[in-house]
C-alpha cells in the first residue's frame, strides 16, 4: 500500500478514509475503457440533418437540430469540484426568414414560376408545385442540414469555425470571437449567388450565352447549382506572398469545397485569420461530374516533401471518385493529372459519409491515405500509396458487420481507427490492421452502457483525441410501444481510461489541444483525491530529461486539480462535524472550552482532520506557487529575448523591459547563466535609461516588484498582463478561457513582434485569450 504513495506529504495524509486506498484503485481496475459521464445534455429541439454530431479540434461539439445548432464546449475546468464534464453551451439559431436562391430577376422568375405552375402538363405543373427549393413557398424546410468545422488556426483566436448549412440552404460561416458569442462572418450563398448573376448562371464562366430559363429544365439547373449537398474545409494551406518591400510573408489560407446538388463542387480559398469578405482570395467551380452527389471530403497527401491534395466525392447511386483539384497560388501543392474512380459500379447504394485518414504504412515504410465509405449497411475502403510506379490503390468491402445500413460514421485521425454506428443502435469499432501491401480491419462490437443501449442513436463523433464518444440520440422502444414524446439528448462515454490519457499526455505539446484526455486525469485526481504516483513519477523523470514548460504546466494542473479535489464541496460542509463558530480555522481548538465529552471528543478529531488537511493543502498550495513563478520566469526570459531581438538601442516598449530584467536579477531561485548574459545585453541597450511605467490615474511611477500586479504609491492598483508584464490600465483586457491568467489587448500602432507576444496562449493553461 505504501508504495501507492510517493512523495511525502501524500504518505502522511493522515486517516484512512482520506488516504488512496484499495477500494479506488479497484474502482479503476473494474472500469473498462467504456464508462458514462455525467451529464446528459438535453435539445431542446429534435434533431435534423445527416451526421447530426461533430466534434471541433478545439472541443466545441455541434448537435444539429430544427431550430439551431447546439454548441458545447469541453472546457477542462481547473476551478470546478464536480467529477462531470464541464460543458459550456451555445447555440447559433436557424435564421427565421427562409432563404430564397436567386436565378434571375425576381420579376421574370415570378412569372415564369406562375406560368409553369399552370401549366396544361402536369407533370410540370406538380413538379414545380413540390419542389421546396424552386418553391420555398410549398412550406419551406427549416433546420439545420449539415455542419463542418474547420481546422484549429482559422479565426482571430487560432481556433475553429464553423461552416452552418441549413435545410434551405442557407450557408454561412460562424466564429466565435467573445467567449460564449458567436458571429457570423460570411454568406456564402449570398456571395456565390451574386458571383452566378455575374456571369448569368451559366454553366461555366466562359462568356458563352445564357440559356433562358423559361425552359423548365433550365430553370431547376440554375436552383440545383447552387443548392448545397455537404461542405468540407481543407487543413491549412501555407503560401509565400511578395510584400510591397519585395519581402516574402507567410500567409496561411484554407479551402471549403461545396459540393453542390449538379455535381459542382465550389472550393472558396479564404486568407486567414478569416474576417468577411476581404477573406475571400479566389472561387472556383469544378464539374465533378457525378450523378446524385451525395458525400464529400478532401484528400491531402504528404509524400517526400510533396503535397497532394484532391477531393474524394460519393454518388446516392454507388460510385466513389477522386477529383483533382488544382489551386491557383499555392506553391508546393499538387494534384493528380485525371479523376481516379475508386468504386465504379452504379450499384443504387448509397454513399452515406467518407473520411480519409493518413496513416504511416508500418511495412512499405511510407504514408498512405486511407479512405473509408459508408455504403448501406457496408464499409468501402481504399487504401492509396504513391510509389515510384504511380498511385497504388487497394480497395475492397467490408461486409457483415451491420444488417441495417450505416448512419453515423467518426473517425479517429491519429490512429485509423473508424466507428461506425448503423440504423438499428448498434456501434461498431474498425481497428486497421496493416499487411504487407494494403491493410486489413479488426472488426469489434461496441458494448453501449446502461443508460445509451437501446437508444434510438442518431449520429456520434469522437472527441479529437479519441477520449469521449457523443451519442446523440432518443428514447427507444418501450415493451414495443414508440414513445409518446420524443426527448433528444447528447451523452458522454469515455473511450480511453484516464492511465492511457495520462501516457498520451506526455508526449503531447499542448494542454489545451488535449482538453479531453486532460479531462480524464481531472475526473481520475478528483475522484481519488490524489494523482497516481506513476503519472507523478513519470512526468518529473521526463522534466528531468527534457524540462520542457509544456511539462511544467502538466504538472501545474496535476497540482491545481489536487489542491482542488481537497476542498470540500457545499454539500460536504454541511455534513461536516459539528464546529462552533467561535472557534478559528487554525489552532486553538482546546481552548473553546463547554459541551460534554462527545462532543469535545468529536471536536477534537474534526479539528485536527480539517488542520491535517489544511496543513496539506498548504502545502501544495506553496508547490503551485512555485511552479507558476517557474513558468513565469522562463516566459519572461522568452519576453527578453524578443526585446533584444526587436528594439535598437534605448526605446520604450510595451514591455516593462528594466523592471523585468531587475525582477530576473534580483530573484534568489534564479541561477540562470543564459538569462543573466541576456540581461547583460539588454542592460548596454538601454544605455543606462529605465523607462519606468506610470500610473494612469496619479501619474506616480509603477515599480515592478510583482508579476502579476502593479501598485502605485498612492494606492492605485493594476494588474500585469500574463505575456508582456505590461500593467493593464486600459478599460479592456482579455481573460484565458480558464480565467487563471489575463492579458492587455493590442493596439493597431503596436509593432509585430509585440503584436504576436500578446497573440500568444496563457503561459499556465494554454488555453487562448478572450
Ligand atoms: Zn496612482
Ligand atoms: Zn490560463
Amino acid at each position: 500500500m505504501a508504495a501507492l504513495c510517493s512523495n511525502s506529504s501524500s504518505e502522511k495524509a493522515g486517516t484512512a478514509s482520506e488516504a488512496p486506498s484499495g477500494p479506488e484503485d479497484d474502482f479503476w481496475a473494474g472500469q473498462g475503457p467504456i464508462v458514462l459521464r455525467d451529464p446528459a445534455i438535453k435539445l431542446l429541439s429534435p434533431v435534423s440533418g445527416v451526421e447530426p454530431l461533430s466534434w471541433a479540434e478545439d472541443h466545441r461539439l455541434a448537435a444539429c437540430n430544427t431550430n439551431s445548432v447546439s454548441l458545447m464546449e469541453l472546457v477542462c475546468d481547473i476551478h470546478s469540484l464536480s467529477q462531470n464534464l464541464v460543458l459550456h453551451r451555445t447555440h447559433i439559431p436557424v435564421p427565421t426568414t427562409t432563404c430564397e436562391l436567386k436565378v434571375g430577376s425576381e420579376k421574370d422568375v415570378r412569372a415564369v414560376k406562375e406560368s409553369f405552375a399552370n401549366s396544361k402538363d402536369p407533370v410540370v405543373s406538380q413538379m414545380i408545385m413540390i419542389d421546396r427549393v424552386i418553391n420555398p413557398q410549398c412550406g419551406p424546410l427549416h433546420g439545420v442540414k449539415y455542419t463542418s468545422w474547420s481546422p484549429l488556426g482559422c479565426d482571430k483566436l487560432g481556433r475553429c469555425l464553423l461552416a452552418f448549412l441549413t435545410l434551405d440552404n442557407r450557408l454561412t460561416i460562424h466564429s466565435s470571437h467573445l467567449q460564449l458569442q458567436w458571429t457570423l462572418l460570411l454568406d456564402l450563398t449570398e456571395l456565390y449567388g451574386e458571383m452566378l448573376k455575374t456571369r448569368k448562371y451559366s454553366a461555366q464562366n466562359d462568356g458563352t450565352p445564357p440559356v433562358s430559363f423559361k425552359d423548365f429544365d433550365e430553370l431547376q439547373r440554375r436552383f440545383r447549382m447552387q443548392t448545397p449537398v455537404r461542405m468540407e474545409w481543407s487543413s491549412l494551406c501555407s503560401m509565400q506572398q511578395v510584400q510591397s518591400d519585395n519581402a516574402h510573408k507567410d500567409i496561411n489560407t484554407v479551402l471549403l469545397a461545396v459540393l453542390m446538388e449538379n455535381g459542382d463542387v465550389v472550393v472558396w480559398q479564404f486568407s486567414l485569420p478569416l474576417n468577411g469578405k476581404e477573406s475571400v482570395v479566389s472561387c472556383s467551380t469544378i464539374k465533378s461530374g457525378v450523378s446524385s452527389p451525395s458525400a464529400l471530403t478532401w484528400w491531402q497527401y504528404e509524400h517526400s516533401g510533396r503535397k497532394m491534395s484532391g477531393l474524394i466525392i460519393g454518388s446516392s447511386v454507388g460510385p466513389v471518385k477522386i477529383l483533382p483539384v488544382n489551386i491557383k497560388a499555392v506553391k508546393g501543392y499538387f494534384t493528380l493529372r485525371q479523376p481516379v474512380v475508386l468504386w465504379q459500379e452504379s450499384d443504387q447504394i448509397p454513399v452515406h459519409n467518407i473520411k480519409c485518414i493518413t496513416l504511416f504504412h508500418p511495412h512499405q515504410k511510407c504514408n498512405c491515405s486511407l479512405v473509408v465509405a459508408a455504403r448501406g449497411p457496408y464499409i468501402f475502403w481504399c487504401l492509396l500509396l504513391i510509389s515510384k510506379a504511380g498511385l497504388n490503390v487497394h480497395n475492397s468491402h467490408i461486409t457483415g458487420l451491420h444488417s441495417t445500413p450505416i448512419i453515423s460514421m467518426t473517425a479517429c485521425h491519429n490512429n485509423g481507427t473508424v466507428l461506425t454506428c448503423s440504423l438499428d443502435g448498434k456501434v461498431k469499432k474498425l481497428t486497421t490492421v496493416f499487411t504487407d501491401l494494403a491493410v486489413e480491419f479488426k472488426q469489434e462490437e461496441i458494448v453501449l452502457p446502461e443508460g445509451v443501449a437501446g437508444r434510438r442513436i442518431h449520429g456520434i463523433s469522437i472527441s479529437p483525441n479519441s477520449a469521449y464518444l457523443a451519442v446523440l440520440s432518443n428514447e427507444g422502444m418501450n415493451n414495443g410501444f414508440h414513445p409518446v414524446a420524443l426527448n433528444y439528448q447528447v451523452q458522454f462515454i469515455t473511450f480511453k481510461t484516464p492511465d492511457e490519457a495520462a501516457a498520451k499526455m506526455l508526449d503531447a505539446h499542448c494542454l489545451f489541444r488535449n482538453s479531453d484526455l486532460l479531462d480524464l486525469l481531472r475526473w481520475r485526481i478528483l475522484k481519488d483525491k490524489s494523482i497516481p504516483s506513476a503519472y507523478e513519477n513519470n512526468l518529473e523523470e521526463k522534466l528531468q530529461t527534457s524540462g520542457s514548460t509544456y511539462l511544467w504546466r502538466l504538472k501545474l494542473f496535476f497540482l491545481r486539480t489536487l489542491h482542488k479535489s481537497m476542498q470540500k464541496t457545499p454539500s460536504e460542509a454541511l455534513w461536516q462535524p459539528r464546529r462552533r463558530s467561535g472557534q478559528s480555522l487554525v489552532g486553538d481548538g482546546d481552548e473553546g472550552g463547554g459541551g460534554d465529552e462527545d462532543e469535545m471528543m468529536e471536536d477534537r478529531q474534526g479539528d485536527a482532520e480539517i488542520r491535517e488537511r489544511e496543513e496539506r493543502m498548504k502545502e501544495i498550495g506553496s508547490r503551485i506557487e512555485a511552479v507558476e513563478s517557474h513558468l513565469i520566469r522562463e516566459n519572461m526570459k522568452k519576453v527578453l529575448g524578443e526585446v533584444y531581438l526587436h528594439t535598437c538601442v534605448t526605446q520604450n516598449t510595451r514591455v516593462p523591459t528594466k523592471g523585468v530584467c531587475d525582477f530576473l536579477t534580483n530573484d534568489p531561485a534564479n541561477e540562470d547563466r543564459a538569462a543573466k548574459v541576456l540581461i547583460g545585453h539588454i542592460m548596454n541597450k538601454m544605455n543606462k535609461q529605465t523607462f519606468p511605467e506610470y500610473c494612469a490615474l496619479c501619474k506616480e511611477i509603477l515599480p515592478f516588484t510583482d508579476c502579476k500586479r502593479a501598485e502605485c504609491k498612492n494606492g492605485h492598483r493594476w494588474l500585469r498582463c500574463a505575456l508582456s508584464y505590461q500593467a493593464c490600465q486600459g478599460v479592456t483586457y482579455r481573460r484565458c478561457l480558464l480565467q487563471d491568467s489575463i492579458a492587455s489587448v493590442a493596439e493597431p500602432e503596436d509593432s509585430d513582434w509585440i503584436k504576436k507576444i500578446l497573440q500568444g496562449p496563457c503561459i499556465f493553461c494554454d488555453s487562448p485569450f478572450y
